[in-house]
């Protein structure tokens, strides 16, 4: 894409408060005159050189390190100067300012990013990969992160793309030489490749869903009627007291969220206010809010206490996997178990002792498909599932048009839809708008 862009940026690298060093970060073709000004030289590219800093009248604002990246060999492809300083916020804003003053403008949130992106340095996937390694929440996440900046998602993504190139212009031959067209396409090795590619394709979708599970995890609601536990349960997941517990009915009348990490894959847990019929105003709002959440969640966990019969909502037409728990086994003494009964999974427990919690969490990950242990997993989007699910569909009607109709030009253009959509996560077919909302959801400096 290389697009020349005329204006230099500037902007913390740090977050903003006091510590030992702030980064401040120049991108752009001003950038070397930049130098000049505040440091009276334009440093060695890639050494780190000790400088003053002044600002637009000469007088001296700090001093520290200062690293000088040439373009095009730098983050952003363009010329970028790196200022080390102290770590004061009123100090940065004097630095920047200055360089404000000497022609640059402040950045957009994920501007350097963007411009790397824009640049050919990383793909779309990479860069998307950046904010993810900032904002991982466990180790899992940063390593998944690590293994999509440094490229083995697009690498796989490309071969994937390679291998449709491949098929799409055997068809495209086949169709345009072939005297026997037929011949050509119902040829069982090209078949083969489709069903390879097709193979090597729900590999990438499994190891994705993984790693979108690491990034956004999941949302579960606590539902159930009024006193049997469900505060204490969300407490004693959560491992602190966030949930008001009493034996009063309808204490929790509004909706109290808690996020927790399971084996690093992020939940977001949900309790609502008990569900039975209420006269109370603020509770039936409360009961209304409780619904809402239910029909959103991707697990319920129903509470309700052992020896109980089930409640109305467990016949409730719900999409949401679903979990029976049968709380207060302290007060039977019996021990924690899980079963299956009619498709539905129950889990005996306490949530006053914890007894049963551990068999509850792993239950939690077989049901969502989290393999906390899966070596090589990288991270992945919601938008990435999304156009690998169509290309799938892509492939899918590619091979029924080549095998049930040999139909090789409709399947020449199901291979190419598949190939677009794949398209989408490196970032080679990607909308002005996407791009936009993409990096504006990074921070400032990135
Ligand atoms: P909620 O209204 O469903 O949120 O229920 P709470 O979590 O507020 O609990 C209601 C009452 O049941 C409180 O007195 C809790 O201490 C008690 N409770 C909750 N879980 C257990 C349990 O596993 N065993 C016993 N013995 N009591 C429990």
């Amino acid at each position: 894409m290389n697009l020349q862009h005329i204006d230099t940026i500037v902007a913390s690298a740090t977050p903003p408060g006091r510590g030992g060093v702030a980064i401040v970060r120049i991108s752009g073709p001003n950038t070397q005159s930049i130098a000049t000004k505040i440091l009276g030289h334009v440093p060695k590219p890639r050494y780190a050189t000790f400088s003053v800093f002044r600002n637009e009248t000469g007088q001296t604002i700090d001093e520290g390190l200062a690293l000088f990246f040439i373009s095009p060999n730098s983050f952003t492809g363009e010329d970028v100067l790196e200022l080390h300083c102290h770590g004061g916020p009123a100090l940065v804003d004097c630095i920047i300012k200055s360089i404000l003053t000497e022609g640059a403008r402040m950045a957009r949130p994920g501007e350097f990013s963007e411009r790397a992106f824009l640049n050919d340095k990383i793909d779309l996937a990479q860069a998307e990969a950046i904010a993810d390694l900032i904002n991982a929440s466990s180790e899992q996440a940063v390593r998944a992160s690590v293994r999509t900046l440094q490229g083995e998602f697009s690498k796989k993504i490309n071969e994937l793309v390679e291998g449709l190139i491949h098929s799409r212009m055997y068809i495209e031959a086949a169709i345009d030489f072939a005297e026997e067209e037929i011949d050509f396409l119902k040829d069982q090795r090209l078949i083969d490749n489709l069903v390879g590619l097709m193979q090597q394709l729900e590999n990438i979708q499994a190891t994705a869903m993984q790693g979108s599970l690491l990034r956004e995890g999941i949302t579960a609601v606590i539902a159930g009627e009024p006193n049997v536990g469900k505060s204490s349960l969300l407490n004693q997941l959560s491992g602190k007291e966030s949930a008001i517990v009493t034996d009063i009915p309808g204490t929790t009348r509004d909706v109290l969220r808690e996020y927790i990490l399971i084996d690093g894959m992020p939940m977001h847990i949900i309790d609502t206010a008990g569900l039975r019929e209420s006269t109370d105003k603020v509770e039936q709002e409360g009961i209304r809010r409780a619904k809402k959440e239910i029909n959103n969640a991707d697990l319920i966990l129903h509470v309700t206490e052992v020896g109980e019969s089930q409640s109305e909502y467990l016949s409730m037409g719900v999409k949401a996997n679903r979990i029976l728990i049968q709380n207060k086994i302290d007060l039977t003494q019996t021990s924690p178990t899980i079963r299956q009964e009619n498709g539905l999974t129950i889990i005996s427990l306490s949530a006053k002792t914890g007894q049963g919690i551990d068999l509850l969490k792993n239950h939690i990950k077989s049901c969502v498909g989290f393999e906390p242990t899966t070596e090589g997993s990288f991270s992945a989007r919601r938008r990435h599932l999304d156009a690998l699910a169509r290309a799938n569909e892509f492939l899918q009607f590619a091979l029924h048009q080549l095998k049930e109709k040999r139909a090789g030009e409709l399947a020449a253009e199901e291979l190419r839809q598949a190939q677009l959509a794949l398209g989408e996560i490196t970032g080679e077919f990607t909308s002005d708008d996407l791009l936009g909302k993409i990096f504006s959801n990074f921070c400032i400096g990135k």
